[in-house]
């Protein structure tokens, strides 16, 4: 063994090991435990199915997707052979940027290799120099954001999650003369919730700071066309940069900023996390292309991830099994203990081969642990009653508190 093994071997036996090397460890033991589905259908094909994937609209099999992809591995292969800045662009790239500009009524959008390096290369650069702003930050923001604002160096005032007045009143404290920004998401990750984007749009006009969107749990799902949760509201113009991910909605990989064209120009000069590193593959581009292009013109899967979760809602209600999601397509099931929530989603595996990660600290709060579901726009009807019914059975057996009493259906 070499002697950094050694050592760090040492410290984590000895149980001296900062926070973050624990939870990696953590991670990495229970990584290979993930179980593996074909199909987020289930069935013969599948070993489980899958009721936490963020593919929500299933466009990551879809036969326009798939057709897009291979046709563009047959005729680029497999990599993109470069960065962005040297060798690595393809057409695909450059109509993709026009698409997703076009989707959002921005001037300009830059693709980069994940949602994570998209807001943390962009918040970077926007929030620290040439910027030098007081960053409004919602205190559920995630990681990336975290991540994009601390490497900014920029100023940050933490607002209470989705709380405007909280917001306002940090902001009425601040500078006036200081460069303002305000990040949030629209659709929140784990308890599905939706920002009051129409207040802070007010609030950010009246103290002229400018808005950074993350609608990656948005895109492809809600708006005109696909276009986000800001654009289903008719107030897209009011969010300065609108940031997205082709990897949830449009079930593919990579991530997207789209905003006016000096800001897009300034990230794709300075960002190291755009410039650093090999461009998307065109084949997945390609195919996240179709994905957009196809979202933007049919509402049929949009309606059934809806139809879906509205009826997911329904069953969970009436069996008084605890959920949050404000409406959304996020339907977290609310267990509030770690243990509870591991055991329930065991049990869901083992017994009906229904995979719903648990979700503990830090990704939520202690004492708020979930499971969380989504399902998705592929899930038939029959299998969101069948996933009902085994979480009634569960909260039967393990005596998990209800939300209120059962009632019958119907
Ligand atoms: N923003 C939010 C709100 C997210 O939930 C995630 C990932 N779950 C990301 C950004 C990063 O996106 P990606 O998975 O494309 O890296």
């Amino acid at each position: 063994m070499n002697q950094y093994l050694e050592i760090f071997s040492r410290r984590m036996r000895e149980g001296g090991s900062p926070k973050a090397e624990r939870e990696f460890l953590e991670i990495s033991r229970i990584a290979g435990k993930f179980p593996a589905a074909r199909s987020p259908l289930g069935g013969a094909a599948a070993e489980v199915s899958v009721w936490c994937s963020n593919d929500y609209l299933g466009m990551g099999q879809h036969p326009l997707v798939l057709a897009a992809t291979r046709e563009a591995l047959d005729e680029h292969g497999a990599g993109s052979g470069g960065s962005r800045n040297i060798g690595g662009t393809n057409h695909y790239h450059v109509l993709l940027e026009r698409e997703l500009a076009d989707l959002h009524g921005k001037a300009d959008a830059l693709l980069f290799s994940s949602g994570y390096t998209a807001n943390d290369g962009a918040l970077t650069v926007l929030a620290g120099r040439p910027g030098d702003c007081v960053v409004f930050s919602d205190e559920m923001n995630h990681a990336s954001i975290i991540d994009g604002l601390r490497h900014s160096g920029a100023e940050k005032r933490i607002f209470r999650h989705n709380d405007t007045a909280h917001l306002e009143e940090l902001l009425s404290a601040a500078d006036p003369d200081r460069p303002k920004m305000i990040v949030m998401e629209s659709v929140y990750s784990m308890a599905g919730d939706v920002a009051p984007l129409a207040e802070i749009a007010r609030i950010a006009r009246k103290y002229g700071a400018m808005t950074f969107l993350d609608e990656v749990h948005a895109v492809g799902m809600y708006g005109p066309e696909g276009a986000g949760i800001a654009a289903s509201l008719g107030i897209a113009d009011q969010f300065t940069v609108i940031m997205g991910t082709l990897a949830k909605g449009f079930g593919t990989t990579g991530g997207y900023i789209a905003g006016p064209a000096e800001l897009v120009d300034a990230v794709r000069g300075l960002s190291r996390s755009f410039i650093f590193t090999t461009a998307l593959p065109p084949a997945v581009v390609a195919g996240a292309l179709a994905a957009v292009r196809h979202l933007r013109g049919s509402e049929e899967e949009r309606d059934r991830l809806h139809a879906n979760a509205r009826l997911t809602h329904r069953l969970l209600t009436e069996r008084g099994i605890p959920f949050v999601s404000d409406g959304s397509h996020i339907v977290s099931i609310f267990v509030g203990d770690d243990a509870l929530a591991q055991r329930v989603s065991a049990l869901l595996l083992e017994r009906h081969g229904i995979y719903v990660q648990a979700i503990n600290a830090p990704s939520v709060r202690a004492g708020q642990e979930i499971l969380r579901s989504a399902p998705g726009a592929v899930h038939q009807p029959a299998q969101i009653e069948g996933f009902v019914e085994a979480l009634d059975g569960i909260w039967r057996e393990l005596g998990v508190p209800r939300a209120r009493e059962p009632r019958p259906a119907g």
